[in-house]
């Protein structure tokens, strides 16, 4: 009665059009498992299509939704699942492509169980970061005609400010670097003076992680509400050598997002006030540089955060972007939920909801030429 396969499919139609227009933006949706088996969910259904509906837990039935993505992973999906998918975009970089991948949801939604596993977790549970890395490294020795060389930075964005999360400099309280005016340093983060690690093997890069962790949790007491409150930075740098002497670089990003929940007003005060409105405005201009980059703007703005200012080259361009917006099941996750579906959706398509639109006014203009048509034929017999 609800039309959902007709709905899912015009949805589709539409989807894939506007695929082919925006190039190389991608959004998996990610569904966290609940955590409590009582709670209530306010996902209906979830295709194998990329198609995800959601209710209202509330006001139920007529308030269903349907977004589409590239693809939506269920509660059940794991890491290796998840990683699956992911690998072409990530060995696209040995091929000299700069990746982006961003991990947006609100806090509690799994970004970090996806991009880094859960803490103390088993090999098996490895999020993406390391999956990543430990890829890269098989192809590099696997290829005996190229000579590869793999490195890594790693910081952080808390209230607009940038800080080197591998400097050994962990007193520091200041946040030194200051981007680069140009962006002709291809590939690398735009910060001239973070640390650069040689990695050589899986399990450097599993320190370097760690040591990264360290750090960040040394500068705040408490380490996981600082942890929801900035975007912490991943950044793998390839260079790679053929026999030739051909020389590719390339640059994976691998972005933990600050918690994308709306901080209610009233509540917030001071630092937690201060905190909300770098977040809100810097998640923003993620969403505007993504939508000016999908709908081919002359003027991207970078400039407005300096979390795009810091990925500036490896975002457009013929830089491959992967959005994973997670979500929580839960009923009482409903209005945060919905707001991810759609932050991800506007940057998936561009305005899925307007090329609707036109299409519906595009129907009736047809529709009423017809009619003319045969209003005239009509008058013309009598
Ligand atoms: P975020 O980084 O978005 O704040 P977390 O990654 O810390 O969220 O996830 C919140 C909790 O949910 C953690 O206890 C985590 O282990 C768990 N969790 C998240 N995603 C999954 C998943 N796909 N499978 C199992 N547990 C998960
Ligand atoms: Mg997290």
């Amino acid at each position: 009665a609800f039309g959902y396969n007709q709905a899912v499919q015009e949805n589709r139609n539409l989807y894939n059009m506007l695929q082919e227009l925006r190039g190389n933006i991608r959004v998996f949706c990610r569904i966290r498992p609940p955590l409590h088996s009582e709670s209530i969910s306010s996902i209906e259904h979830v295709g194998n299509d990329g198609s995800v509906m959601v209710c209202d837990p509330v006001k139920l039935q007529n308030t269903r939704k349907i977004f589409q993505f590239n693809k939506v992973f269920g509660p059940t999906t794991t890491q290796d699942e998840v990683y699956k998918e992911t690998q072409p975009l990530i060995r696209s970089v040995m091929d000299g492509y700069n990746v982006c991948i961003f991990a947006y949801g609100q806090t509690g939604s799994g970004k970090t169980h996806t991009m880094c596993g859960p803490s103390g977790g088993l090999p098996k549970d490895f999020g993406i970061n390391y999956m990543a890395l430990n890829d890269l490294f098989n192809i590099s020795t696997s290829r005996a005609d190229v000579k590869y060389d793999i490195r890594v930075q790693m910081v952080e964005i808390y209230n607009e400010q940038v800080r080197d999360l591998l400097s050994e400099d962990t007193t520091s309280t200041k946040y030194p670097f200051t981007p680069y005016k140009t962006s002709s340093n291809k590939g690398l983060l735009n910060l001239p003076d973070a640390k650069i690690c040689q990695v050589q093997s899986p399990s450097d890069v599993i320190n370097l992680m760690q040591l990264g962790e360290k750090h960040r949790a040394s500068s705040s007491t408490a380490m996981n509400h600082r942890s929801s409150r900035s975007h912490s930075i991943l950044t793998v740098l390839v260079n790679g050598k053929d026999i030739a002497g051909n020389v590719s670089r390339s640059s994976l990003h691998l972005v933990d997002l600050a918690g994308s929940e709306r901080v209610d007003r009233s509540e917030a005060t001071g630092e937690r006030l201060k905190e909300a409105q770098h977040i809100n405005k810097s998640l923003s201009c993620l969403g505007d540089v993504i939508n000016a980059l999908a709908q081919k703007n002359s003027h991207i703005p970078y400039r407005n955060s300096k979390l795009t200012q810091l990925l500036q080259s490896s975002l457009g361009g013929n830089a491959k972007t992967l959005i994973f917006a997670h979500i929580s099941p839960e009923a009482e996750s409903y209005t945060e939920t919905l707001s991810t579906l759609k932050f991800a959706q506007r940057a998936s398509t561009v305005e899925l909801g307007t090329a609707h639109a036109n299409k519906e006014s595009s129907e009736i203009r047809e529709l009423k030429e017809q009619v003319d048509t045969l209003k005239k034929a009509l008058a013309s017999k009598e």
